[in-house]
């Protein structure tokens, strides 16, 4: 009976890459609309042949990896449970202990164990493309020890949340779900809090923009949105990629704006005053803060949906896995499984608010600057540094796109119509 859903499970697995495969690869149309050809947002105007043909190829396997790396995971919760080895590792667990807390502990490391080994193959195989690629510029080594971090931190979050969301469950047999939603209000601001001072300075060096000539316009731009000063940052990230970003991160006297130095090293000065101000649109229409109530509006439903689920599920198959109760810890990969799928489920309108919010940002930045031209220079060397594709298949687009295309960022300052009698001499 195992045997038969692992089989299913693994031939679905199997028959769904294989059609991402013929999509991404044969079906999808990337070409560039006629009505687009020989504008700025047509790449064959601002990239050469050699940089096209490595963008679609590039782009084509880093979203088929994105399509396979998903489902990956959920068959690896799926087989973990059916095999009844997540009921093996509990086992394992409470021979050492009869603490609640270090059964936990004990069950979490075996459980984060696996999924790392499981999991190794394909992120290794990532940072490989990535490197054949010359979007990565990391050694190993230094890759090995952000995985070892990684791990770590994951592992340390993992054991807060589960201690209190085990803990939950067996106090409040039906409305566990919503106890668990009330505490994860405060501990993800928390979370969001610490991010930018406590987590991310253990990944990178951190330091205020060396560059005082850029800081003074950046600042003087910050003033007119009436934004602290004090919240720019650049982050070294040349050792690693040679891809350009910049965010806004974390909350309250923590939010941070980020540069990281290849966009620094990379872009004009008119262009990276682009970048900031697009940042700017985000802190200016508190982006950060809508993206949280929204976060605990989704997680409110999502957990409810979960233990909905979950309860059904363990009832009815549970004894075959061994996990008798949703109380058991080994239930935790159908937790994982459900809660991972639920996300997945949900991206397509996550990504389309943060591409709404993004548009908004843009918009805020060609008002600020009055630079129509910074703008599509920006997005062009985007494009050209991170090797992306500037019109993405429609699933992408949906499950992976947190901005808007290229294509259709470039396109909309091209038509954008500036408000001249506003506009200050520049
Ligand atoms: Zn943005």
């Amino acid at each position: 009976m195992i045997r038969k859903w692992a089989m299913r499970a693994v031939i679905a697995y199997l028959l769904f890459g294989i059609a991402i495969f013929l999509y991404l690869f044969y079906w999808a149309d990337t070409s560039i609309p006629e009505a687009v050809k020989g504008t700025s947002a047509d790449p064959a105007t601002f990239l050469n042949g050699r940089e096209m043909e490595l963008s679609e190829e590039y782009s084509r396997i880093r979203n088929l990896m994105f399509f396979l790396a998903t489902p990956y995971e959920w068959l690896f919760y799926y087989l973990i449970l059916i095999f009844g080895l997540s009921a093996t590792f509990e086992k394992s667990a409470k021979h050492v202990s009869k603490f609640f807390i270090v059964r936990n502990a004990i069950y979490l490391f075996w459980l984060s164990f696996a999924s790392l080994v499981i999991m190794f193959p394909l992120s290794f195989l990532s940072y490989t493309i990535s490197k054949s690629y010359n979007i990565s510029t990391q050694v190993f080594s230094a890759w090995m020890k952000d995985k070892f971090i990684d791990f770590w931190v994951q592992y340390a979050t993992m054991f807060v949340v589960i201690t209190v969301l085990y803990a939950l469950m067996r106090k409040y047999k039906r409305r566990w779900w919503l106890a668990a939603w009330v505490i994860s209000i405060p501990f993800s601001i928390f979370m969001m809090f610490i991010q930018p001072v406590v987590i991310d300075p253990l990944y990178n060096d951190f330091y205020p923009l060396k560059d005082k000539q850029l800081e003074a316009k950046i600042l003087a731009i910050a003033q007119e949105a009436n934004i602290p000063a004090e919240h720019v940052y650049e982050v070294d990230m040349s050792t690693k990629t040679n891809s350009l970003n910049a965010y806004v991160t974390g909350v309250g006297s923590n939010s941070r704006i980020v540069l990281w130095d290849t966009t620094l090293e990379r872009l004009s000065d008119e262009e990276i005053l682009f970048i900031m101000a697009h940042e700017m649109g985000h802190y200016v229409e508190k982006h950060i803060y809508k993206g949280i109530a929204g976060y605990l509006l989704l997680s409110f439903v999502g957990l409810w949906l979960t233990a909905k689920l979950m309860e059904k599920w363990i009832t009815k198959r549970g004894k075959d896995w061994k996990v008798e109760r949703i109380t058991n810890i080994s239930s935790l990969p159908a937790f994982l499984l459900i809660t991972s799928i639920l996300l997945f489920v949900a991206s397509p309108i996550t990504n389309w608010v943060s591409r709404y919010q993004e548009t908004r940002a843009d918009t805020y930045a060609i008002n600020i600057t009055h630079d129509k031209n910074a703008g599509i220079k920006t997005f062009q060397n985007l494009t050209k540094a991170g090797l992306s594709q500037v019109n993405p298949p429609l699933l992408v687009k949906i499950f992976r796109y947190e901005h808007p295309t290229m294509l259709e960022r470039i396109n909309r300052i091209q038509k954008y119509k500036l408000d001249e009698t506003s506009s200050e001499a520049k």
